[in-house]
């Protein structure tokens, strides 16, 4: 049984004095997971940009109007070429992002069962992010060959309602629920520098531990504060608090593989090794992660050399899935929400984008 969580010692676990704070997560890093080893995955944009959801984070909802360029569904032979590369540079695993709302009984949906079954026939651990998810959508991506499902909770609950106003945060543990049930494994964290508090960071946490099951990987992200977003004015976070972040996750999250993802181009390489010492245990590779920046193969690899790190294989945590006969035409009904209460940032950056581009 998972240890329960009270937002007291978790917070007296994250502002504890640091060099205490990273060898206490080391130490349980090391119980737990091989130290050596780090888990490269490569994050991939299959579909980008023009979202009909507000979070105040992302260049790829179509409100902000920002200035990245927009994708159709990308077909199975332009994935498996990016699969390719990937796994020639070392990624165990693909995780393909597309900007959707939710997932659609559609047939972009049937392309993207195609894509899963392509890139786990190159044995390479698949992982998708598409946004809400269903229980009979979750369990096709399973048959295709699906190995997780990503779908982060960002913040604390009271915290989501300042970035996001399309959605709930119940909708989100839905979603992470359904993929559950179609024993998908998951892949579930959250941003830090978008303007929440110590304690917001240390609920999403206490969240995340205390689901029956807590994910198996924790992707924790500092905020790439991009132009044309609400958040552009956000301060790049100090190194010294993503350290704090990477080393509690472990400590609360001591079974999950804690992966170091956004933000990685604003750190020193010290920086980062100190986050693999308090516990990271995955990057995401690759010059871009979805449309922000993220530091290149080669550099990445000079770290590993440095720091005596080795990529993990392929499916060292868990069986490879295998792809079965695919069952199309679900009926379910779908009940996600849309709270629409008022963010005042995202209206007055809707509108503000929306002038410059009328040339106002
Ligand atoms: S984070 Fe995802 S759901 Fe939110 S606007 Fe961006 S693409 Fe859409």
């Amino acid at each position: 049984m998972n240890r329960k969580w009270e937002l007291k010692e978790v917070l007296d676990i994250y502002n504890g004095p640091l060099l205490e704070l990273v060898f206490r997560a080391a130490k349980l890093h090391r119980e737990h997971h091989n130290s050596r080893k780090v888990q490269i995955s490569t994050l991939l944009s299959i579909k980008t940009g023009g979202c009909p959801e507000d979070c105040s984070y992302c260049p790829q909802a179509a409100r902000y109007h920002t200035d990245i360029e927009k994708n159709e569904l990308m077909t199975v032979e332009q994935v498996r070429s990016a699969a390719l590369t990937a796994q020639a540079n070392g990624s165990s695993r693909l995780c393909m992002g597309a900007a959707w709302r939710n997932v659609k009984n559609n047939s972009d949906f049937d392309q993207v069962i195609d894509l899963v079954k392509t890139v786990n026939g190159l044995d390479m651990e698949v992982c998708c992010t598409l946004g809400m998810l269903t229980e009979n959508q979750a369990k096709r991506l399973a048959d295709a060959g699906l190995y997780a499902y990503n779908h982060n909770l960002d913040s604390s609950e009271e915290f989501y309602k300042e970035i996001i106003s399309t959605r709930g945060y119940e909708d989100r543990l839905e979603t992470l629920d359904n993929a559950r049930k179609a024993n998908l494994t998951l892949c579930s964290g959250g941003i830090i520098g978008m303007g929440e508090t110590s304690e917001d960071r240390c609920k999403m946490l206490i969240t995340l531990a205390n689901l029956e099951t807590p994910p198996e990987s924790v992707p924790i992200n500092a905020l790439v504060a991009v132009e044309g977003t609400p958040l552009e004015e956000q301060k790049t976070i100090p190194i010294w608090e993503m350290i704090r972040m990477v080393a509690t996750t472990r400590i609360v999250l001591p079974g999950s593989v804690v992966r170091l993802s956004a933000g990685r181009t604003e750190m020193s390489s010290e920086g980062q090794a100190l986050c693999f010492l308090a516990g990271a245990g995955s990057i995401f590779a690759g010059n871009k992660l979805l449309t922000t920046p993220n530091p290149d193969f080669v550099e990445d690899m000079d770290l590993f050399n440095i720091l005596g790190l080795k990529p993990e294989k392929a499916f060292a945590n868990g069986k490879q899935p295998k792809t079965k006969f695919d069952e199309k035409g679900s009926k379910e009904k779908v009940k996600w929400s849309r709270p629409d209460h008022k963010i005042e940032k995202n209206i007055e950056y809707s509108k503000k984008r929306k002038a410059v581009q009328k040339g106002k």
